[in-house]
């Protein structure tokens, strides 16, 4: 038996400790100045300082499974590029994305919420970048952190409403305009217009049967919005993708925008008397 998202045996143990550390090769990284994660950009100056000797920058690979359901969380995850699910396992070998994670938040939630499980997987759905810290470490950060601390809470706040207007709308919404919302999202966390994309992952993050995916997908790219060619998408009309998407991508994204300001400065430390 296999995890339906990843792909991995169920006992697998090769999670996100094997993942490969960027950090030695990108040693610049870790600069503010140049940080791509909203959530870290955020963070006061100084507790962004007392962060970053402990952040080490890991690829994030397909189908990597970074943890499973109730299994202890290792790390936290800052991603810069690419998209992680929270995904919820049924009977019959069903899997169903419960919840996105890209450049704007972080996954490992559950520490910062004084749990260290969850009864969700959490894959990497779209490769990428993350910076990442061990949650021990990050729970011992976070009392020095009081200021992020308010950055996690409104962030706690963005994602439990992301998980709310998904429910509302795999229950209201067609398959195509989830399709379009999904592609919204995905595209708003990478910087890029082409990123990889199989099918059988677009089923499970929409929740849907793969031959509806199909009919979506070949939908949107004969209105000329996307183009998919060999488990790659191409957003070639942003504007008509967001015509074609449901309500539900446009609540999303004003609601973290309103609580997460993405161009906010981060604070600076107060002045020294
Ligand atoms: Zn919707």
């Amino acid at each position: 038996m296999t995890h339906p998202s990843s792909g991995r045996p169920v006992d697998d143990t090769a999670h996100a400790h094997d993942a490969e550390i960027l950090s030695a090769r990108w040693p610049t990284l870790h600069s503010q100045d140049y940080e791509a994660n909203r959530l870290l950009r955020l963070a006061p100056a100084a507790e962004y300082e007392r962060l970053a000797p402990h952040l080490e920058t890991v690829r994030l690979t397909r189908r990597q499974l970074l943890y499973g359901p109730n299994e202890p969380i290792r790390y936290v995850y800052f991603p810069q590029t690419g998209v992680l699910s929270a995904i919820s396992h049924l009977h019959e070998n069903r899997a169903v994305e419960v919840g996105t994670i890209g450049n704007e938040g972080m996954l490992g939630l559950p520490v910062f919420l004084m749990s260290d499980r969850a009864p969700l997987e959490a894959v990497v759905h779209v490769p990428g970048v993350a910076k990442r810290v061990s949650a021990d470490t990050f729970r011992e950060l976070l009392h020095d952190c009081s200021e992020f601390h308010m950055v996690l809470h409104r962030y706690t706040l963005a994602f439990l409403t992301q998980v709310a207007q998904s429910a509302a709308c795999n229950r209201v919404h067609s398959i195509t305009e989830r399709c379009a919302r999904w592609l919204l999202m995905t595209h708003d966390r990478m910087q890029t217009d082409r990123f990889p994309l199989t099918q059988d992952l677009l089923a499970i993050m929409l929740g849907a049967r793969r031959p509806g995916v199909s009919i979506a997908a070949a939908g949107l790219q004969s209105l000329g919005l996307i183009q998919y060619t060999r488990g790659r998408i191409a957003i070639t009309d942003r504007k008509g993708l967001e015509n074609a998407a449901c309500e539900c991508y446009g609540i999303v994204r004003q609601h973290l925008d309103r609580v997460l300001p993405p161009d906010a400065q981060p604070a600076t430390p107060p002045a020294s008397s």
